[in-house]
């Protein structure tokens, strides 16, 4: 080992250890493997040992050890990521916060829970409690964990009502520990959350989140198809709209893809559709379809309430069509495919669609997500990408960038190269005081290994201190 595991385990006799090898390195992978680049750069990567605190007085144990012997900490929540966020670049402890998952308070509006608490176990509590649900999960909302996506995660279902993890409101509080001499215990509340929120455990441990409930309703899936993609995305966008009608989910996704990586819907979906998935609420279906009859050649090519309980066994729910489940559909059916993260920005954001579809042809297949960004209607890309070169990737996406199509490069591991291609002063400064020797999650934050690093340099960063142990 680099570090002093031994010195560490005897400091932290009670707590919950792994360090048998290949059960470390299975819990030192997400699903980074979705790059191409990614995949090449960590696939050796793995952690020392994994330590699975139980309470928060065990975490700051652990942080205390650790930062005593210079051990490099790593929070995984589910380990569901995409880019290798929860991936231990530099070794050391994987703190496994997925044994911290009480729920510990549902009120009016409000939950307060453990981080490692899994978003769909969260719902099964505050449903039957008090008749509500979780505003906005991923689609991986089945197995992510609560404190994962908010450290890691951006938004997804439910986006569409509520925007993004990013706006005001949608985490109301959370706690957070960090990693020195004497870890603390914070609690962050409004402007003060953006120093830890999507910051990748870089500076500090979140130890309990609370974040708004909204009612519970019943979501009735609905497939609409149409003859072409500028027909589908303006039928969305219009639906988008309608601030009468209640969704909760709104994608669209380009033909022939549905048909053909869809493989449980496929015989709703004639290859030649492009489709809208759309998640309304029970109430607002009916006049959701008379809104849909409007539109000259949309097509219901699927209902979830007029089908009978044999006919819906088997089928994922709508929800796990879209977000990076789409991805994660065709990457099965072909694993040459890889994707992108791109924003189509309000209001130009159907104009831009179709100039993309027309420069790109089928090297890029489009998969949108209508969201409310900042009160207007407008859409995210996770489109797919035939991958021949990770030089034509990048030149790819110079190209989105060139006709005003911004990308959040799911191809790189650090948070500027992944996010706005700048230092985060507010996320930086917050590691300068919760984690003084850099030791959470090493290698993510560009701004703290080189505060002057060129963003415009158009270089892939490589993190001097990744282990390679091919
Ligand atoms: P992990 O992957 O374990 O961790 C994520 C990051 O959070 C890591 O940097 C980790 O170090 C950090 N972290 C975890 N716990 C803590 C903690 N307690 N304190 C501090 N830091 C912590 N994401 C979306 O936003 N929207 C989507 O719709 C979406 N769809 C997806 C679909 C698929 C098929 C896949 C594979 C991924 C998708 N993702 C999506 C990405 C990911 O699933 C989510 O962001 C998820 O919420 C991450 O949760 P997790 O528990 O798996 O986190």
């Amino acid at each position: 080992h680099r570090y002093d595991i031994e010195g560490l385990k005897s400091r932290i006799d009670g707590i919950k250890t792994e360090d048998n090898p290949a059960l470390v390195r299975q819990k030192s992978r997400d699903f980074f493997w979705y790059s191409p680049t990614l995949k090449r750069q960590l696939e050796n990567v793995t952690g020392d040992i994994l330590v699975s605190p139980a309470s928060e007085s065990e975490v700051l144990r652990v942080l205390a050890a650790a930062y005593e012997l210079g051990i490099p900490v790593t929070p995984r929540g589910t380990g569901t990521g995409n880019y290798g966020q929860a991936m231990p670049l530099s070794g050391g402890v994987v703190l496994d916060m997925s044994g911290m998952d009480k729920v510990k308070e549902i009120g009016p509006g409000r939950l307060v829970a453990e981080p490692g608490a899994m978003l769909a176990k969260i719902d099964r509590q505050t449903r039957p409690h008090s008749g509500q649900e979780l505003r906005l999960f991923p689609s991986t909302y089945a197995t992510a964990s609560l404190g994962g996506f908010i450290a890691g995660g951006s938004g997804g279902v439910g986006s569409i009502r509520w925007g993004g993890l990013r706006d005001a409101g949608n985490v109301l509080s959370l706690k957070v520990a960090t990693m020195e001499a004497s870890p603390r215990v914070l609690t962050l509340t409004g402007d003060d959350l953006h120093k830890v929120a999507h910051a990748y455990g870089t500076n500090g441990i979140i130890t309990e989140v609370s974040v708004p409930l909204a009612p519970a309703y019943t979501w009735v899936d609905v497939i609409v198809g149409f003859d072409t993609l500028a027909a589908a995305a303006a039928y969305a966008n219009a639906l988008g709209e309608q601030d009468g009608l209640l969704l909760k989910e709104l994608a669209v996704i380009a033909a022939p893809v549905p048909h053909d990586v869809f493989l449980r819907h496929q015989k709703f979906l004639p290859r030649e559709k492009h489709i809208a998935v759309v998640m309304v609420a029970e109430h607002a279906l009916d006049a959701t379809l008379a809104f849909t009859r409007r539109f000259a050649g949309a097509e219901v090519l699927f209902r979830q309430d007029v089908m009978s309980p044999e006919e819906l066994r088997g089928l994922p729910p709508a929800f796990e069509l879209a977000w990076n489940h789409t991805t994660l559909r065709a990457l099965r059916i072909d694993p040459s495919i890889t994707y992108l993260q791109t924003l189509y920005p309000f209001p130009n954001q159907l104009d831009l669609v179709e100039k993309t579809r027309e420069r790109f042809g089928d090297e890029v297949m489009a998969h949108l997500e209508f969201v409310r960004f900042d009160g207007k209607i407008t859409c995210f890309g996770l489109p797919l990408v035939r991958f021949t070169s990770e030089e034509r990737l990048d030149e790819i996406i110079r190209i989105h960038e060139d006709m005003g199509v911004p990308v959040f490069n799911p191809h790189r591991y650090t948070l500027e190269e992944g996010g706005m291609k700048q230092t985060d002063a507010v996320q930086l400064a917050f590691k300068r005081e919760a984690d003084p020797r850099g030791l959470l999650n090493p290698g993510k934050m560009i701004a703290w290994e080189n505060p002057d690093y060129d963003y415009t340099s158009g270089k892939t960063y490589l993190f001097p201190g990744l282990a390679d142990r091919a």
